[in-house]
């Protein structure tokens, strides 16, 4: 089967449209770069990948192989088969936006996920008046016994990915967090590529 491999550019955010059973690849190219996803139903993009009804699904705070993540309308959407990132993907945190680095003391405009996404998604002639959780790939938030949070560091190798099944027809976006305040994306604020495969 032929690889369609996609960058998704440091900073930027990309989306493709999806089969229902087709693969995703989601390639963590340098190690570092947390990577915001989110998965919309192709019939209805109001229907969109949950975090908080996923949780409810896993009961768990971060899925293992095997999960299914599920709709807002409590639908399988994406089924993570694979995963050699070594990371708890985070399903806490909310996408960063513009008013998150305001907050962070950065005067004027900074890139942002919020804004990668709705680009992304009009590169498809595809309009979704809201912002859904993501689900932040290869980010580490580590949590405590009594419910503590951290900014953790990357602890994903070079080349590592996660892999899903798409349980429906999708179209799905990816961001290249332009975090480089926290170290999210490591110590350096050096943001960079990924890439994805629809497979
Ligand atoms: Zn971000």
């Amino acid at each position: 089967m032929k690889t369609q491999l996609v960058t998704i550019p440091a900073r930027r955010g990309k989306a493709a449209r999806v089969h229902a059973g087709q693969r995703i690849r989601v390639v963590n190219t340098h190690g570092t770069q947390v990577v915001d996803a989110w998965a919309f139903n192709a019939r209805d993009v109001t229907e969109w990948m949950s975090m908080e009804a996923s949780r409810a699904r896993f009961m768990k705070l971060a899925a293992a192989v095997g999960d299914a993540f599920v709709t807002n309308q409590r639908r399988a959407i994406l089924t993570l088969v694979e995963d050699t990132s070594g990371c708890a993907h985070d399903t806490l945190m909310a996408p960063c936006d513009r008013w998150r680095y305001g907050l962070l003391g950065v005067d004027g405009y900074h890139d942002n996920c919020r804004d990668n996404l709705h680009a992304a998604l009009s590169e498809l002639d595809v309009l979704v008046p809201a912002t859904p959780p993501s689900l932040n790939l290869f980010m580490n938030i580590p949590w405590t016994a009594d419910g503590r949070l951290a900014w953790g560091e990357p602890v994903s190798a070079p080349g590592s990915y996660a892999l899903f099944r798409a349980e429906m027809d999708l179209i799905v976006a990816f961001s290249a967090c332009p975090q480089d305040i926290l170290p999210i994306n490591g110590r350096t604020g050096q943001t960079t590529e990924a890439h994805f495969a629809i497979e």
